[in-house]
């Protein structure tokens, strides 16, 4: 057997780089199918370690140290896309990586990304790669005279973007930037925004969930609903576009794809996210096997679970000190309370989530 047939059986561990709320939920979710999860991710706040059978604490350029952590796992997997490629690598040459090295580089760049999905006769907005000042003024007429520049990397939850309304906020919005590499985006005109979670096992088979309706507000996922707002039409032609995805990619495991559905339902993508995505989370609640189980299923090598939905669901976001009515939160009988044990609420951090089942 070669390293890309090979499979995490019971008792196995899962090693994934991150150490983050989505870590912990895949921590989890391991220790429940009787896998150890191991966790890697750099000195700071990792609220996976404390759910973990075991943590590395260590820089993604460490070389001995991604080594020795590799050497452990029988898998490796990760909960966070901003990871040198290298790291992938150097893991590789010990367990198989999933999703591996190439979904990575293609994710990584907003550029690429959309590239890639125009390839795979996917739409998108439309967009220009500005890697000076002097392209934004031809950039922003050529769409129209509004858009939205975004670094080409390491961006998240909306960081790393500025708006422009007019030719006058080119130099404001590029000196946000820092003058990173970048990409001006067409400014999407959407009614609303969806968002699929797609699971594509070690032998090819394809699984996604219901799509959710998003809310976003500055750039962070507030709300996800389920079925939420969207058409049957809309639903199948999202999905579909999910899996083509994925099979172009050759992906093993969990992807999130982000949708801004236009007037008249045409789709676009707008992201991907190579793991587990904040607008699954009600999977937890409202699905026999969530999203953390299915890309431990997938990157493990078992059969994928059956990702119907047996409720509609409400997902909201603890955003900051939100978290701090958690006593009044778990004194509602339809929420399921989930907290991160972060240790420090900043603005904007996502500190836990609250899931309501609906009836419908
Ligand atoms: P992103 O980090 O690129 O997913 O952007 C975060 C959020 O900003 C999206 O979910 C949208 O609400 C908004 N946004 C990003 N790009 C665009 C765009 N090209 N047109 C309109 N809204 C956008």
């Amino acid at each position: 057997m070669t390293l890309g047939d090979k499979v995490a059986p019971p008792g196995g561990t899962l090693g994934i780089l991150g150490g983050g709320q989505l870590g912990r939920m895949l921590a989890i979710a391991a220790a429940r199918l009787g896998l150890k999860a191991h966790i890697y991710a750099p000195p700071g706040d990792n609220p996976a370690f404390e759910v973990a059978a075991s943590h590395t604490t260590a820089s993604y350029t460490d070389a001995d140290a991604l080594s020795a952590f590799a050497q452990t796992c029988d898998v490796v997997t990760l909960e966070f896309e901003n990871l040198p490629l290298t790291a992938l690598e150097i893991c590789s040459g010990h367990a198989p990586v999933r999703p591996g090295a190439r979904a990575l580089a293609v994710t990584q760049d907003r550029v690429e990304e959309k590239r890639f999905l125009r390839e795979a006769g996917v739409d998108t907005v439309d967009f220009w790669a500005i890697s000076e000042l002097l392209a934004l003024p031809e950039a922003l007429s050529d769409l129209g005279g509004r858009g939205i520049l975004k670094t080409r990397r390491f961006g998240y939850d909306g960081k790393g973007q500025a708006r422009i309304n007019d030719p006058s906020e080119i130099d404001a919005a590029w000196s946000d930037l820092n003058g990173a590499p970048a990409i001006l985006e067409a400014f999407a005109p959407f009614t609303r925004e969806l968002s699929v979670i797609v699971a594509r096992g070690l032998g090819g088979e394809i699984v996604c969930f219901d799509p959710a309706e998003n809310r976003h507000d500055q750039g962070i996922l507030r709300v996800s609903r389920v079925p939420g707002d969207i058409s049957q039409a809309g639903a199948a032609q999202a999905v579909a576009i999910a899996r083509r995805i994925v099979e172009a990619l050759d992906y093993i495991g969990v992807m999130g794809v982000e949708f801004f559905e236009l007037e008249g339902g045409a789709l676009l993508v707008n992201e991907l996210a190579p793991r587990v995505h904040n607008s699954g989370h009600w999977t937890i609640e409202a699905c026999v096997v969530d999203q953390f189980e299915q890309h431990v299923r997938a990157v493990c090598g078992w059969p994928l679970g059956e990702p119907a939905r047996h409720s509609a669901a409400e997902m909201s976001n603890l955003l900051g000190d939100e978290v701090n009515a958690w006593r009044d939160l778990a004194s509602d009988p339809r929420a399921a309370v989930h907290l991160y044990g972060k240790a420090e609420a900043r603005p904007g951090r996502k500190m836990g989530h609250v899931t309501r089942l609906l009836r419908g």
